[in-house]
């Protein structure tokens, strides 16, 4: 039975609660009045406390999601981008993966690291090749990594990727240094999980991959990931384990996206009914063709129009969650879904394991790829691409280096301070990258950006203490944040 506190996979993603969520979706699809309530509900109100979005519930999101007449498909968008307005305004958080080891004991279908894979070298990195990606990486501009890796006690067992992260936040190359470390690795245990916090961790991400019950263990047909519950029940031991930023996502492809839609959003609500906060962020990747994957056997693929619909309707859902949205997805396509609700994305990546050292932005290792990338620019021609559309990159760590995870990140969302907050980070950071790693093309329209955005600091206070922080990083000095 449907139980959004139990700590049982099956009953907070109930199956039949899902079936007839999707029923429910179906029938009210072209009911205008209903439609017009939701959007209303989850419409941000000016509260005593600043402004405020109450969210949808995994049934009306549903609804909106289903819906398909285009008038109110135009409402559902403009409601995301006023949404994503309020809470990120022009702001996007820019990181970068990092694959440490494609050992894997799993047999993920869809994955080409999957243990029977021949056609792929095995590799793991040393010690001294993640300090040589990690230049590599800070030589870029990058300041906060996703860290990736299959799963294999034996290879990568939790004190390589500990050591690894260790051998990351240690390393301060010129004026580099990696201040956030977001580890995605297979689900584990409590104790892992405290480990992993003590190690100073931002988000914990783990992709659900489908919440189909029987289509998981279907397309995890062996290894530790083939157990469904334990996969699915990861957050909360994660949470137990003291980590309060975890991120969700689904791979969609795999299984029907209404019925993932849904999934995706009771563990949303689960973990904010039990824990009290919900996910920090939720990563929405697209299945692509990789080593001996070929995408098109999985028949649940997703047109662009349908995928722009999903990032909408989660930014509409879940008004305080971070939206992530890697290289998987062609320019185009990531222009599109910044609008509607994407807050993060990744410029620059490689998905092979040691893909950044030794190669020219140019050049790329296809051997050990986890899957192709589509966005195949350098971070310095997406910082621009972004800034020429209006957007602010932005490097911040500011929130999880001052202690603002989980339900004290929410606070910051919700009291609206993120004007007098987010805001000058972003600018302060942007600041750093310009000095220190971009074109002369992207520093001019960058500074520009900047001087501009600094007026919009709504605090005089704050803006005065901005300006002032400005001024040090042009004379040399790094790392100011509020
Ligand atoms: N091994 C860990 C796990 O099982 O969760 C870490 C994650 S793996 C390195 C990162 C993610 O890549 C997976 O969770 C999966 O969703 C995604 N992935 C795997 N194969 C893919 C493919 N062919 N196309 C796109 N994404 C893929």
């Amino acid at each position: 039975m449907y139980n959004v506190k139990s700590l049982n996979a099956d009953e907070f993603i109930n199956h039949e609660e899902i079936l007839e969520t999707l029923e429910y979706a179906e029938q009210n699809k072209h009911n205008k009045a209903l439609i017009e309530e939701i959007l209303e509900k989850a419409r941000p109100k000016k509260t005593g406390r600043g402004v405020e979005c109450a969210g949808l519930s995994h049934r009306e999101a549903s609804v909106l999601l289903a819906c398909d007449l285009p008038e109110m498909t135009e409402k559902i968008y403009d409601l995301a981008r006023e949404i994503k307005q309020a809470f990120y305004g022009d702001r996007i958080v820019m990181f970068a993966p990092l694959y440490l080891s494609n050992y894997c004991v799993n047999k993920c279908v869809y994955c080409p690291y999957h243990m029977q894979n021949k056609e792929i070298p095995r590799k793991k990195l040393t010690q001294d090749e993640v300090r040589d990606e990690v230049i590599a990486l800070q030589d870029m501009g990058h300041k906060r990594l996703a860290i990736e890796s299959g799963e294999d006690p034996v290879n990568n067992p939790i004190e390589y990727i500990l050591e690894c992260i260790n051998t990351i936040y240690s390393i301060k190359h010129k004026n580099g240094a990696i201040r956030r470390v977001n580890v995605n690795i297979a689900a584990t245990t409590v104790e892992n999980y405290r480990k992993l916090k003590e190690a100073g961790i931002g988000t914990y991400i783990l992709f659900q991959e489908t919440y189909h019950r029987e289509s998981y263990e279907v397309l995890h047909p062996a290894g530790p990931k083939h157990n469904y519950a334990y996969h699915t029940e990861a957050m909360d031991r994660a949470m137990e384990g003291g980590i309060d930023d975890v991120g969700l996502g689904v791979l969609f492809g795999l299984d029907k996206y209404r019925y993932e839609f849904a999934g995706l959003l009771m563990h949303a609500e689960h973990l904010e009914a039990v824990h009290g906060v919900g996910p920090h962020t939720i990563s929405v990747p697209r299945l692509r063709r990789a080593s001996d994957i070929d995408p098109t056997v999985f028949d649940n693929g997703i047109d662009d129009e349908t995928f722009a619909k999903i990032v909408a309707c989660i930014r509409i859902a879940v008004p305080y969650t971070g939206m992530i949205i890697s290289t998987r997805e062609s320019e185009e396509c990531r222009a599109k879904v910044i609008g509607l609700g994407v807050s993060q994305i990744s410029g620059g990546s490689r998905t092979s394991v040691g893909g950044y050292a030794g190669y020219s932005s140019e050049e790329r290792p296809h051997d050990t790829e986890q899957f192709d990338v589509s966005d195949q620019r350098t971070l310095d021609e997406v910082v621009k691409w972004l800034m020429d559309m209006g957007y602010i990159p932005s490097f911040c760590t500011a929130c999880y280096r001052e202690g603002r995870t989980g339900d004290r990140f929410m606070a910051l969302c919700k009291v609206g301070q993120i004007q007098n907050c987010c805001h000058p980070n972003a600018l302060l950071t942007l600041q750093e990258y310009l000095q220190d790693y971009a074109s002369p093309e992207t520093r001019k329209v960058g500074e520009a950006m900047i001087d501009r955005e600094i007026q919009n600091v709504p605090d005089p206070k704050r803006r005065e203490k901005a300006l002032e922080y400005l001024d040090k990083i042009r004379n040399g000095e790094r790392d100011f944040r509020f």
